[in-house]
This record gives structure tokens, C-alpha cells and sequence, in this order.
């Protein structure tokens, strides 16, 4: 497995893989990878020659009172766990390298962004578009995988890659659980233990949801309450950013849950902020 810093150097590699007709799969991660990132790169080999996984926490798309400084950054572990998955290169760039004192140009979508994640983090998706975009630049893949846990970032990268014509299939790629249902994220490191038991409630509430939703109660503010009351249940001090229920891919929220319908929500707990999502049909 080779390990590439420079922009100039990927590009060079990724050209050539692309003139010997090896066709390439993206897996962009911040790195600190669990399971759930693991299985991304698994996914991206089943569909590719060459799998590159870059590693790189994203100072643009975290906003100035969030974690940039403190995000876990662990690359020697990292290296280990995408060797063993089957990932072929890690593009591991300096901040630097990425964004350049002299830096100026940004993706930026016009409606995706402005709801959920983005009403709370409204400068989260530019970053995350224009992170995308770079990689997408720099590494000329044929598809790339991006999670369903991150669903709204999923569809703003579906979206922009439809927009701007870029090549790529996209795939998204269903949410890895820990065994008592929550969802796998970077950030669960930065729980105690009482904190982590109590993460669950995101599950938990999404479940309640899709029970309530088989038992044919499709009113999604009945469901929200219902949602709320599971989780102040299981953590009293556990604050709700938002419960929304939207149409797949467009976003658009919906009063009724019909087919397709994504309930996500976002609760911060004992300072950590977290995001599950379910498709509830
Ligand atoms: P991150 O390192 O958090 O930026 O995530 C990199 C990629 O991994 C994104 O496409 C995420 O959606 C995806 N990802 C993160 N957590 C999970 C999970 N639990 N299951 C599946 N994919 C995930």
C-alpha cells in the first residue's frame, strides 16, 4: 500500500492507473476509522481495480466553536485497518497542501444545505462540496462510496456530482452499528461511559419511529413526540437540534410518512454532537 502527500504525486498515480485502464473507487474519510469506514473501502473494492482512501480532517467544513482542533487523528492505526480492508493508496494530505495561504474558490449548492445539518452548521456543506470536489479533482476516480450515516452529506454529493457533470458514480453505502444499535462514528471516542450507554437513544428513537410507522401511525408529529420521549427517557439531559422526516434525495419535508420517507435526527449529549438517520418504509 502506498502512502501519497502531494496533489501533484496523486495525480501523476491516478493518471496512469487511468491509461492502464484500472478503474479507480474514492473512499474520502477524516481518518480515527472504525468499522463502519472499513466497510466503505470493502464496498469500493468490490466495484473497482484500485481502491484510494484519503485521509484528511477537513478544516472548512468544521464551523469555528466546533472540534477541528480536538477531532481524533490516529494515522498510523489508520494505515493498518485500510491495508487490512483492501484499500490500495491513502491520499493523506497536509492541511496546506489542500488549502493554500492564497485559497479562494468554494462549491457551494443553492437549497440542499439550507435545512437539517445546515441550519445549525451553515457553512458545513460548502466545506464538505469543495473537500469532495478537490478529491474528486485530484484522484479522478470512477466511483467513489460515501456513507447513508452522513445522509444529507450523501445527497449534496450526489447532487453537485449530477450538477457539475463529474463522471462518478456515486454510492452510498448502508450505516455500520455497534451491537446495541449505535450508529458508528469518529466522535463516539469522546464519550465516558455513561455517555456512551446513553448514545443509543438516537437508535432507539429512529426504531420507535419505524415501529410506530409498521403499525400504520404515519403523522410525523405523533411520531416526533414519541421520538422525543425516548430519548429524554434514556438520557434526561440530551438536547434535540432537530427530528425531520424528508423525501430521499430532494430533501423536501414531508407531514406523512410515505415510501422513501428519511427520518434523521440530530441530539448533542455530555458534549458530543450526534446524527443518526433511518428510511422508515
Ligand atoms: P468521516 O470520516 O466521518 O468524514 O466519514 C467518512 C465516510 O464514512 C463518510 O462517507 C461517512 O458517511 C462514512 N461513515 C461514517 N460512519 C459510518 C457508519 N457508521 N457506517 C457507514 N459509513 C459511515
Amino acid at each position: 500500500m502506498q502512502t501519497i502527500r502531494t496533489i501533484k504525486k496523486m495525480q501523476a498515480v491516478a493518471k496512469l492507473l487511468t491509461v492502464k485502464k484500472k478503474k479507480i473507487g474514492l473512499v474520502p474519510t477524516m481518518g480515527a476509522l472504525h468499522e463502519g469506514h472499513l466497510s466503505l473501502i470493502r464496498r469500493a473494492k468490490k466495484a473497482a481495480d484500485v481502491v484510494i482512501v484519503s485521509v484528511f480532517v477537513n478544516p472548512a467544513q468544521f464551523g469555528p466553536k466546533e472540534d477541528f482542533k480536538k477531532y481524533p487523528r490516529d494515522e498510523k492505526e489508520d494505515l493498518k485497518k485500510i491495508k487490512k480492508a483492501g484499500g490500495d493508496i491513502v491520499f493523506a494530505p497536509e492541511a496546506a497542501e489542500i488549502y493554500p495561504c492564497d485559497y479562494e474558490t468554494y462549491v457551494v449548492l443553492e437549497n440542499l444545505p439550507k435545512t437539517l445539518e445546515g441550519e445549525i452548521r451553515p457553512d458545513h456543506f460548502r466545506g464538505v462540496a469543495t473537500i469532495v470536489s478537490k478529491l474528486f479533482n485530484i484522484t479522478r476516480p470512477d466511483l467513489a462510496v460515501f456513507g447513508m450515516k452522513d445522509y444529507q452529506q450523501a445527497m449534496v454529493i450526489k447532487k453537485m456530482t449530477r450538477d457539475l457533470g463529474f463522471p462518478i458514480r456515486i454510492i452510498i453505502a448502508p450505516t455500520v452499528r455497534e451491537e446495541d444499535g449505535l450508529a458508528m462514528s469518529s466522535r463516539n471516542r469522546y464519550f465516558d461511559h455513561i455517555g456512551r450507554w446513553e448514545a443509543v437513544c438516537l437508535f432507539y428513537a429512529l426504531r420507535t419511529a419505524r415501529e410506530m410507522v409498521k403499525a400504520g401511525i404515519v403523522d410525523t408529529k405523533l411520531i416526533t413526540k414519541e421520538m422525543r420521549a425516548v430519548i429524554l427517557a434514556t438520557c434526561a439531559v440530551a438536547k434535540i437540534d432537530y427530528i425531520a422526516f424528508t423525501e430521499f434525495e430532494t430533501l423536501k419535508p414531508v407531514k406523512k410518512v410515505v415510501k422513501n420517507t428519511v427520518c434523521s435526527l440530530a441530539v448533542r449529549l455530555h458534549g458530543v454532537r450526534l446524527i443518526d438517520n433511518m428510511k422508515l418504509i
